[in-house]
């Protein structure tokens, strides 16, 4: 993910992102697309009452989808991110068209729109 990207979403989120007690920083390692996806999940957690006390430890690209890793208080919490990682089965991780998953050179998965996948096998 561009770091621009990333910064803006840790600081609007940082109660999620940062953990002061253990002064740890949650790692994003995954295409831009999928920063919207993320970015809905914040405000729907952030919206919750009384609010959570949750912090992401990870949230990278795994087997060609999004994996997020966190403390889940709840029930509704989990659900929440097991639906945010389930959406990005079905976005494109570059740039965020609806997209499926595709096996890339050497058996990598990868979330691609038809535009990004034909970029990806043509170079
Ligand atoms: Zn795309």
């Amino acid at each position: 993910m561009d770091q621009e990207i990333r910064e803006a979403l840790a600081a609007e989120f940082s109660q999620f992102f940062e953990d002061e007690e253990t002064s740890t920083e949650c790692v994003i390692s995954c295409g831009d697309g999928w920063t919207p996806l993320i970015h809905d999940l914040c405000t729907k957690l952030e919206a919750l009452l009384p609010q959570p006390e949750l912090h992401f430890s990870s949230m990278r690209e795994m087997q060609g989808t999004l994996r997020i890793s966190a403390t889940l208080p709840t029930d509704e919490i989990a659900n929440l991110v097991k639906e945010t990682e389930r959406k990005s089965e079905h976005t494109c991780e570059i740039c965020g068209e609806p997209g499926r998953l595709h096996g890339g050179k050497n058996d990598k998965l990868m979330v691609r729109c038809n535009i990004c996948w034909s970029n990806y096998i043509e170079a």
